[in-house]
């Protein structure tokens, strides 16, 4: 072991990321990207960017891009604080929220960031297991500094009711940080929590709804003192210049994001009714994806066959809660006419 590297991150593991391959062939389901275009909106201002401008450090506090989520969210511009891409967001509520001896909390499943985060700032982890069924489950006495709350969850796509979330936001005692980056494929959200409790910080981000996950924006909103806290740690530039225009024109444009999000949700019925037909288990999902559970072949041993047939899904085979499931991300409805006969010639052993 070196002494050269802190001894907590010698300990960790890496995050992972879904893979990421070049090959034009693939139908890549894997990391809840959006099939479609981002709003056109995105190519002109593209084309219109004077390229005389990247000289210059671009705007540290964002505020063009800021008061276009303020309007958005029926806030103020002092209750937005953007980062590069939500996974900054979380990062940073770590070290503005949770002291040393502090802990943070998130259910068990939910986004695997989330412990990774907590071994880098080297802080106490509290996992709370999900119920058999993978729903709402707290112990009375629970409490930690700061609590990820993933709603609609990932990697099993259902949502926690309101009541449900806002029973334990009034009363926890630390920081709860709702990671809504599949809010727009729901029926609803927990916004408004953000304004009405001063303890209550909602994220979201460009990354999947939006079709910009290669821009890296994400967001979040709270009370002014929690948004000013995260602002003094930031890195003085954390978003550059071209994420910020892009961001603002594709939050100023709902109409394409709500368009691409109608044929997801639609595309996303119809795969549902498919597997469901062919025995697969499969909840309600409230996302850009399902969490399935095959019949008659195992979790593991259907990824790899998709994989031959260059389909890739995320398979979670590392964890006893999620090694029988499949995350599948809804792709185009093309894309997904694709896998729902792969998948039935694979069960036929025809492939
Ligand atoms: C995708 C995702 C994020 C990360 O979003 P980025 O803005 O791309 O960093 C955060 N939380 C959850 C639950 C996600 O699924």
């Amino acid at each position: 072991m070196s002494n050269l590297i802190r001894k907590s991150v010698q300990a960790m593991e890496g995050y992972v990321p879904g893979e990421q391959p070049k090959d034009e062939d693939i139908v890549k389901l894997n990391t809840n990207e959006n099939p479609y275009l981002p709003s056109p909106d995105v190519q002109d201002i593209l084309s219109m960017i004077d390229i005389s401008v990247l000289s210059r450090y671009p705007d540290p506090v964002c505020v063009e891009l800021r008061k276009a989520i303020a309007e958005l969210h029926g806030c103020e511009v002092e209750n937005v604080f953007v980062g590069n891409g939500s996974d900054e967001v979380l990062a940073l509520s770590i070290r503005a929220f949770v002291e040393r001896e502090g802990s943070v909390g998130y259910f068990d499943p939910s986004y695997s960031l989330y412990p990774i985060l907590s071994d880098i700032e080297d802080v106490e982890k509290k996992p709370v297991a999900l119920d058999a069924g993978f729903g709402w489950q707290m112990p009375d006495d629970y409490s930690a500094s700061l609590f990820f709350l993933t709603n609609p969850n990932a990697p099993t796509s259902f949502v926690y009711d309101k009541p449900t979330v806002e029973h334990f936001v009034q009363n926890f005692d630390g920081v709860t940080l709702i990671d809504e980056a599949y809010a727009d494929f729901a029926d609803d959200n927990c916004m408004e929590f953000a304004l009405k409790y001063d303890s209550v910080i909602v994220a979201r981000t460009l990354s999947k709804s939006y079709s910009l996950a290669g821009i890296r924006l994400g967001y979040c909103v709270g009370s002014a003192e929690l948004i000013g806290a995260m602002f003094k740690i930031k890195d003085s530039y954390n978003v550059n210049y071209l994420t910020q225009e892009i961001a603002r024109v594709a939050i100023l444009d709902q109409d394409t994001m709500k368009a691409n999000v109608s044929a997801i949700v639609e595309t996303r019925k119809l795969v549902a009714d498919k597997l469901s037909e062919l025995g697969f288990q499969i909840g309600t999902s409230q996302t850009n994806f399902l969490w399935v559970k095959p019949l008659g072949i195992g979790a593991k041993p259907l990824f790899e066959a998709l994989r031959k047939k260059n389909i890739i899904v995320r398979y979670f085979g590392g964890d006893e809660r999620t090694k029988d499931y499949l995350r599948v991300t809804i792709g185009t409805a093309p894309e997904m006419l694709k896998f729902l006969d792969v998948t039935e010639a694979i069960l036929n052993g025809e492939a």
